[in-house]
């Protein structure tokens, strides 16, 4: 895809770089951390309206001056839709499913299904359980 350096009046050169954030939400999922000790109200099983929450790069802005269309990252929601909405996470996932680790298998389902389409990279992905608590995953550089 053409990569345009924008020219801005007055910041030609300026150093920096541009990030888009998307957010979706997940109505009635449900999940219960069964590693966690007895009596860990987490333990049993209960739910949250997650919002999660998409953030990309590029080194440089597409050929519309876009990091990324949002509207490409549909898959996406198309994905959270369709294998979690108003499922019990345990139930439809390999891996104890903290909001920590599921940030981790979205960030990857992400990178190997929509990344490799789009203009942009994704820098990270944070799953807030309620408008105060929230766990992110941020990606680290490549070996
Ligand atoms: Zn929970």
């Amino acid at each position: 895809m053409p990569v345009v350096t924008p020219l801005l009046p007055g910041h030609c050169g300026m150093p920096g770089r541009f990030t888009i954030s998307k957010a979706f939400e997940l109505d009635g999922v449900s999940h219960e951390l069964q590693l966690l000790p007895d009596g860990h109200k987490c333990r049993r099983n209960h739910g949250h309206n997650y919002v999660v929450t998409l953030t990309l790069t590029a080194d440089g802005l597409d050929e519309f001056g876009f990091v990324t269309d949002f509207g490409e990252l549909s898959p996406f929601k198309r994905y959270l839709e369709e294998k979690f909405d108003h499922h019990r996470l345990n139930d439809v996932v390999d891996f104890h499913p903290t909001s920590e680790l599921f940030a981790y298998h979205l960030a990857g389902w992400f990178v190997e299904t929509v990344e490799p389409t789009i203009h942009g990279r994704l820098v990270s992905v944070r799953v807030a359980e309620t408008r105060l608590s929230s766990a992110l995953w941020e990606r680290g550089e490549a070996p």
